[in-house]
């Protein structure tokens, strides 16, 4: 078939990637001019295990919480948010208390897993350094703090994933660069945690994918996708361009390109923030990656560099920094790991990235509905975690085949 995607984030990548190794000619188009240049440009890198991202999923930490008020807010609305952003809230809220939230977390976990191993394997196969690192460690600083790590924490374990409870001094074995006035009851930590440069993979697999003849056409922005026949209009052409099937992988931009056919997707933007730095000493600075559940901030190391990342922001806010979290950020990366990390350095990176997040947390992957399009976007927190598993299965559903992955959870009549 012929075969047009929208967007060239890490998931349109990989989906042009395994859509041409099933033999479809594949086009991908991507209003920017080069791939991974929104949400995935701005991923802190955690591959696994994808539940522990911060924001994977409204059904984890949502007893510890309050959401928008209280002394820690979890969320805050951004300048101009309105009653739109207040709703999609408590659809969020509502989602992590629906009796299905813990059949989501236990799909969610399966295509984590299914997901990192295709990532593994494509790493194995392109014989390529994407800065990897291991170990993930979840700190507790109280003792109920492990209750803001439920239910996810449950799922894993009766998925057979290896978590281990440590204690303070067990987690700075793990981590000798934390530092020591970091106040700590203990710590758990996945040893087959992963975590690498979600960019820097988008890279490699666009010119792989471009070696199984995809054609890439950047600064093409698709203004609408047309049914009979199936196709796409861009921007500044006079008509349309046809394709057999049409894939929506523009993260938010599919809910918008979807709506013109009576779709609705309660898809939105959750900003949050990544800062890198340049490691300044290896063993001052995190070894793999380090998540604390009070705060939702992330810590880790890609190669030569640390990243940081948090917040989670409702509306664009003209697109304006929140000094607050980002003071915060800067002092965990400098308390937490000291002299880690060069921050005077003019390599210091800050970016606001927008997570595309549906309800519930989970993507749509499959048909959309209307003839024709299909969908894989909204991965919300975990789009790197799940991307490459995501590909493959959107890939054999095309393909009339069973899916490596069961998908159920993920399609779009959940709405
Ligand atoms: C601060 C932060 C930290 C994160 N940390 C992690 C993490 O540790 N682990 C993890 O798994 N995930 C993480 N994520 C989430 C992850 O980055 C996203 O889920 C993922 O990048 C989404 O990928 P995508 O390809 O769907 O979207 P994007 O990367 O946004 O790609 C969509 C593409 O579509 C293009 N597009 C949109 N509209 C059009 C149009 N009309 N025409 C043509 N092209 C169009 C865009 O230009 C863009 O390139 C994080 C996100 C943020 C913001």
């Amino acid at each position: 078939m012929e075969i047009a995607i929208v967007g060239a984030g890490i998931v349109g990548v990989a989906t042009a990637y395994e859509l041409a190794c099933d033999g479809h000619q594949v086009t991908v188009y991507e209003q920017r001019s080069a791939a991974a240049e929104e949400a995935s440009f701005a991923s802190s890198g955690l591959l696994a295990p994808s539940l522990l991202i911060p924001w994977a999923s409204p059904a984890i930490g949502m007893h510890a919480s309050n959401l928008l008020w209280g002394r820690q807010p979890a969320f805050r609305m951004a300048r101009g948010a309105g009653l739109g952003e207040y709703r999609w809230l408590r659809k969020w809220r509502k989602a992590g208390r629906a009796p299905s939230a813990l059949a989501t977390l236990q799909a969610l976990e399966k295509l984590g897993q299914f997901s990192l191993e295709r990532t593994l394997k494509l790493v194995e196969l392109f014989q390529v350094d994407i800065e990897p690192s291991q170990g993930t460690l979840v700190l507790l600083r109280h003792k109920n703090d492990v209750k803001r790590t439920l239910p996810a924490t449950e799922v894993m374990t009766e998925a057979g994933h290896a978590l281990t409870e440590v204690d303070a001094d067990g987690a700075r074995l793990i981590e000798p660069g934390l530092s020591v006035d970091v106040p700590l009851t203990g710590a758990l930590y996945a040893s087959k945690g992963e975590a690498a440069n979600c960019r820097l993979f988008a890279q490699v697999l666009r010119y792989a994918a471009q070696e199984h003849g995809v054609k890439f056409r950047f600064n093409a922005q698709v203004k609408g996708v047309t049914t009979q026949p199936t196709g796409l209009q861009i921007a500044g052409e006079p008509a349309p361009r046809r394709a057999d099937a049409v894939v929506l992988c523009a993260g938010l931009a599919s809910a918008a390109l979807l709506r013109s056919h009576g779709v609705n997707l309660p898809m939105a933007p959750v900003y949050g923030y990544t800062i890198s730095a340049p490691l300044r000493e290896d063993t001052h600075a995190p070894q793999g990656t380090v998540i604390d559940p009070q705060h939702r901030i992330t810590i880790s190391r890609q190669g030569m560099r640390v990243r940081v990342s948090g917040g989670a922001e409702l509306g664009y806010g003209g697109g304006e920094h929140h000094a607050d979290t980002l003071q915060k950020l800067f002092l965990a990366l400098s308390g937490w790991f000291p002299g880690g990390v060069q921050l005077s350095s003019s390599q210091v990176q800050i970016l606001r990235g927008a997570r595309p997040t549906l309800p519930d947390g989970a993507p749509v992957i499959g048909a959309s509905g209307t003839p024709g399009i299909w969908l894989n976007a909204g991965h919300g927190a975990s789009g790197w975690a799940l991307a490459c598993g995501s590909a493959r299965a959107l890939a054999d559903r095309i393909a009339q085949a069973a899916p490596s992955v069961e998908l159920d959870a993920f399609g779009v009549n959940r709405f």
